[in-house]
């Protein structure tokens, strides 16, 4: 057996909570050890947010020449050649990688691109055999993308698989109904597919406040994209080169040219050989971390996906670095806080979040609870005379009118949400009133204005 090769920190896996994890270590001065099967950058990097937003981005500008056509400029019909985009998007992953790398070089991290596995509580071995020790280790292992057990699954491709389409079938069904699903939606509507969405419930966005995600069903309409709520897919068969998608309901639909999964996310523990270090996991194999990512085993934490925490990149990231600051950087309080966490669906126009829905906040707070709305047309697609449409909304709790109408909640969906959230998540952080909204001036005439303006 190879002798043992010692750290003060082992990560295990290298996406956006590992690669964190190392770099904030080394600046504290810890050597650390980055273990990493795949592609540096995880599932943000290669298939996840960047790919994503990438595609979002082309779709959106599809949107926009439209627009502009019919607004009175000469252009024609948009037409994406597809395999060009993809040189170009992956082009810029190839980047990251370089930098990530360079990074790493400077900081000092041993990368090693290769499968780990616990073999006792602080020992870790490779898949080429090298054994490593460290007093801390660091599991940041994500997830993958899970596949109902029903006959025919392997017919359908998952979002992974998304990102190797070399053009936009000519339809497709989606099969889920969360923020995976209804991203997609909108890209290959809007790059040329006819989309129909399959959701097993009756509501898109589980956690997004309602009155959104159903003016976003709307605005997806507009756009062509047909959504199916109580569908409850039972199989997939093959017709010649085309897929029928069979649902309990006994509803048989024209067959599609793709059928994609996004029915949720697995986590990576299964091949861990975390039982040699008894390390905890739930009924769904997300290792239990607890709010200072501790798991039950002195001296193992977990991060990111494969915890059952918001699977979020700059969740993953700030839980890292604060866990780091706290092992190697003489913090020994530091700890992520969990509350009050924006997050964005870029969907066709984004719809963004932070804080309580009416829902969650009338469970909570009951009457207490004041919503202010505010639905509208932006400027550009009323020109265009396009049907899609905003809407804003306020959740508070508190006397009305008065300092004590805390904001807990701002929901935004419309074009800009994305980009329009991150200060008032600043403000929500600090804490804020109604009031503090409508003392502030309006900057006109943009969207943004709209959430200071409620009454
Ligand atoms: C389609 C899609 C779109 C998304 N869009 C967004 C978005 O817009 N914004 C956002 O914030 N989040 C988004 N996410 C979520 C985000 O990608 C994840 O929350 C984030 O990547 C989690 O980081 P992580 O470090 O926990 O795991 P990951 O990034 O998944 O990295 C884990 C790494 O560990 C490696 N690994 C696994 N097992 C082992 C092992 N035994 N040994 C060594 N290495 C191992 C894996 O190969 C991988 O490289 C999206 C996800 C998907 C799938």
């Amino acid at each position: 057996m190879n002798a043992r090769i010692d750290f003060d920190l082992i990560v295990i896996g290298g996406g956006s909570g590992g690669l964190a994890a190392a770099f904030r270590a080394s600046y504290h001065g810890a050597r650390v050890a980055l273990l990493s099967a795949g592609e540096l950058g995880g599932t943000c990097v290669n298939v996840g947010c960047v790919p994503k937003k990438a595609m979002w981005l082309a779709a959106d500008l599809s949107a926009r020449i439209e627009m502009a056509a019919r607004l009175g400029f000469a252009l024609p019909a948009p037409v994406l050649d597809w395999a060009q985009f993809t040189t170009h998007r992956q082009r810029y992953i190839a980047n990251i990688h370089t930098s990530y790398m360079q990074r790493l070089d400077t900081a000092g991290v041993v990368l090693m691109p290769t499968h780990a596995r616990f073999t006792a509580r602080d020992t870790v071995v490779t898949d080429d055999g090298v054994t490593l020790g460290a007093p801390q280790i660091l599991i940041a292992t994500g997830g993958r993308p899970r596949r109902p057990d029903i006959p025919g699954a392997q017919l359908g491709i998952d979002s992974d698989g998304f990102f190797n389409l070399c053009s936009a079938p000519s339809r497709v069904a989606i099969v889920g109904g969360g923020y995976i699903a209804v991203e997609l939606a909108g890209v290959l509507q809007a790059l040329g597919s006819r989309v129909e969405l399959f959701v097993r419930g009756q509501r898109l966005l589980d956690g997004f406040d309602e009155d959104l995600t159903t003016q976003l069903v709307a605005d997806c309409l507009h756009y062509g994209t047909r959504t199916h709520f109580g569908a409850r897919v039972t199989a997939l068969e093959a017709v010649g080169q085309r897929i029928a998608v069979r649902r309990r309901d006994g509803v048989d639909d024209e067959p599609f040219d793709s059928v994609i999964f996004a029915t949720g996310r697995l986590p990576n523990s299964g091949d861990l050989g975390l039982e040699h270090a008894g390390v905890a996991l739930d009924a769904k194999g997300h290792v239990i971390a607890d709010d200072f990512q501790r798991s039950n085993i002195e001296g193992i934490h977990a991060i990111g996906d494969v915890t059952d925490r918001i699977a979020l990149t700059p969740v993953a990231i700030a839980a890292a670095r604060r866990l780091m600051d706290r092992l190697f950087g003489g913090q020994p309080d530091a700890r992520l806080d969990y509350d009050n966490i924006a997050t964005v669906v870029f969907a066709h126009p984004p719809l963004g979040k932070v804080g309580l829905s009416e829902a969650q906040a009338r469970a909570r707070h009951g009457d207490a609870v004041r919503t202010y709305r505010a639905g509208f047309r932006p400027i550009l697609h009323a020109l265009a005379d396009s049907p899609q449409r905003s809407l804003f909304k306020l959740v508070c709790v508190g006397d009305e009118q008065s300092s004590e109408e805390r904001v807990v909640g701002i929901h935004l969906l419309g074009e800009g949400a994305d980009e329009i959230l991150q200060g008032f998540a600043v403000a929500m952080k600090r804490g804020i009133s109604k009031r503090d909204l409508d003392d502030t001036i309006a900057i006109h005439p943009t969207s943004a204005e709209e959430i200071v303006l409620m009454r």
